[in-house]
């Protein structure tokens, strides 16, 4: 009777490979979802080398294979049944999960939205216990079984001589859901969405060796190290440790294990900061929360610390069974989690002593007395470009470049004194406090200055109008500045290096990973170059959901502005202060900074009188 459709009735059975598809959407968005899904499947089975292999982005091959446990035949055509899992037996199990997987559902939603070849053979003397007496190498690898499936039925099931372990290939994602095809972005965006997550899963599991290529280039190889701190080296590059602090901490059967930035290291993106728990990556705002709350006020806006953190619980502490794609975990005591990650990253904080926070010699030591002493201070440098230097459009290179500290004449000029007499005399510097806010009399009012805002509103300003006008002031680096990028990312730079030129980022690559910086836009003088790269590139990947080129061009320019500008405690010398005031009032309707946040606060005599009840 179920069988078959009555023709009067409107409702219908769906067909398993429909249903299989409408559920594989929840978990299945993006070939990263596959990778997620296959390394957790290969970390649970124990596996020590898992290595990813990947074309187009991920969309016409994903291939993992790993050395883990491996299946038997039985087990490797169970594994694609929804709902078949070795992980969870009883409910009880459910309460203290130890694996990634449990839910049984990736292998079927991957199945289902793709072609799948999977090749596996399990290891000698895992279960089922029975190897043969004598098993040589080559009646070792005859136990292994392939399976090939497409949209989710089996084409065929075959005994195949593979080595213990499994190689899973997922061919052509999407193929038969166009719509879902559709939504995928380009192979750099595709890449550096798997890449974000193999980060993951590395950093989680130092032990294991990791191994991702593209097209057959090596993106990331990093082979197994005991320490943590090890991985991170691996993953972020050595230079990224140095200013990291290490908490470890255990309270009440939750132990905590984090490296965070000491506070002036901190960045202008929130994209190195995973929280891990109990080795499982996940996002949790409200653990964020806690760390912003330790930071307090030595965390400016828009800066956004290091947080790499490793929490480990007993099971049944937490709920990981509240979200489809298993990336939220539910804590059963909240308040206790918080209070131990505001704790200890507070004490972590506290414990690094000025000395080590501004160590002689460190960028932050020299770089107030070089201020100070420097003949033409680099916030200066835009509006004092010598007028005798050549004119040159950022998007032509010639062999003019080739000498240091060319300008555009004719924005330095455009906003002379003369243009607005008597705009000096309307500022009176007062003082700069914290290093971080500016105050001044201006035209009888008082005034206090965000002094990074304000700075990053002028440069904001200026480089539009520069983009405009197609003259953007250019400084050719006496030494070319090396950077060393993931590759992934070092590839999504190139496809952006005739962007950058526009905009007076002259780039080279130089191998793989090695770009090499040749000029800047002047105003960038002071940057830290990498993070400003490193800045922007998250952008791309953001930016590409932003239809308007004007808002991605305002978004991009934004983040220019925000690395050239002054930062919060950065002592200025007179002569910046005043020049940033005049900047200030050269742009009356200027307000808050590119991001929204007020630059300054002002007061009239009225306001003042009013305050002292006068
Ligand atoms: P889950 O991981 O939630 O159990 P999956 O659909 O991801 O569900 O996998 C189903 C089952 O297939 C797993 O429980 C496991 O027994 C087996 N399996 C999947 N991938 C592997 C692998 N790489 N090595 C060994 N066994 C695997
Ligand atoms: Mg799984």
């Amino acid at each position: 009777m179920a069988e078959k459709t009555t023709l009067s009735g409107k409702i219908a059975i769906l067909p398993v490979a429909l249903v299989n598809q409408i559920a594989a959407g929840e978990v299945i968005e993006r070939p990263a979802s596959v990778v997620k899904e296959l390394i957790e499947n290969s970390i649970d089975a124990g596996s020590t080398r898992i290595e990813v292999d990947v074309k187009a982005g991920g969309r016409l091959l994903i291939r993992v294979q790993d050395d883990g446990e491996g299946m038997c035949r039985e087990d490797a055509l169970l594994a694609f049944q929804r709902h078949a899992t070795s992980k969870v037996r009883t409910d009880q199990d459910l309460l203290s999960i130890q694996t990634l997987g449990f839910r049984g559902e990736a292998l079927p939603s991957i199945a289902a939205v793709s072609k799948v070849r999977m090749a596996t053979s399990p290891q000698a003397g895992s279960p089922p216990p029975h190897p043969p007496p004598e098993a040589d190498q080559a009646e070792d690898q005859a136990e292994g079984t392939e399976v090939l499936l497409e949209g989710g039925h089996l084409l065929k099931v075959r005994e195949a001589g593979t080595p213990p372990g499994t190689l899973i290939e997922i061919r052509e994602i999407f193929y038969n859901t166009p719509a879902r095809l559709k939504f995928l972005r380009s192979v750099s965006t595709e890449l550096a969405h798997i890449s974000r997550l193999l980060h993951q899963q590395a950093l989680a599991h130092p032990q294991i060796s990791f191994r991702l290529s593209h097209e057959g280039k090596l993106l990331a190889d990093f082979p197994s190290v005991p320490e943590r701190m090890q991985r991170i080296q691996q993953v972020y590059g050595r230079p990224f440790t140095e200013h990291l602090v290490v908490l470890e901490d255990e309270w009440a059967k939750v132990k905590i294990w984090g490296a965070i930035s000491r506070p002036p290291y901190t960045k202008s993106t929130r994209s190195y900061q995973e929280i891990f728990v109990n080795r499982r990556a996940v996002s949790s705002p409200f653990i964020l929360h806690a760390v912003y709350e330790a930071y307090d006020i030595s965390l400016l806006k828009g800066q956004h610390p290091v947080v790499l953190l490793f929490l480990e619980m007993d099971g049944p502490m937490l709920d990981v069974n509240v979200h489809p794609t298993k990336r939220e975990v539910r804590f059963h005591d909240q308040r206790l989690i918080y209070d131990l990650i505001k704790e200890s990253v507070k004490t972590g904080l506290e414990r690094i002593s000025r000395a080590e926070l501004y160590p002689p010699g460190s960028r932050w030591d020299t770089g107030k007395t070089d201020h100070v002493h420097e003949a033409e201070p680099a916030y200066l440098k835009w509006d004092h470009a010598s007028p005798a230097t050549e004119v040159q459009p950022p998007s032509m290179r010639s062999p003019a470049f080739q000498e240091p500290g060319l300008v555009a004449p004719h924005l330095a000029d455009r906003k002379t004194e003369s243009d607005l007499p008597g705009l000096s005399e309307q500022v009176l510097p007062l003082g700069q406090i914290h290093n971080t806010y500016i105050i001044a009399s201006i035209r009888g009012e008082l005034w206090i200055i965000d002094q990074h805002a304000a700075h990053e509103r002028v440069l904001y300003e200026r480089f539009l109008e520069g983009i405009r006008s197609s003259q953007i002031p250019i400084q050719r680096l006496l030494i070319p500045q090396t950077l060393e990028l993931p590759i992934a990312q070092a590839m999504i730079l190139k496809e952006w290096m005739g962007y950058l030129e526009s905009v007076g980022i002259e780039i080279e690559s130089f191998g793989h990973k090695t770009l090499i910086i040749r000029s800047i836009p002047t105003f960038l003088a002071r940057a830290d170059l990498q993070g400003l790269i490193l800045g922007l590139l998250e952008d791309w990947i953001d930016l590409e959901k932003t239809p308007s080129a004007q808002d991605r061009q305002n978004s991009l320019v934004a983040t220019l502005a925000c690395h050239g500008a002054v930062k919060a405690n950065e002592a200025l010398t007179s002569p910046e202060i005043k020049a940033l005031l005049i900047d200030i009032l050269k742009l009356p309707e200027a307000v808050t900074c590119p991001h929204g946040r007020p630059l300054r606060m002002k007061f009239t005599l009225r306001e003042l009188e009013v305050m002292f009840r006068r």
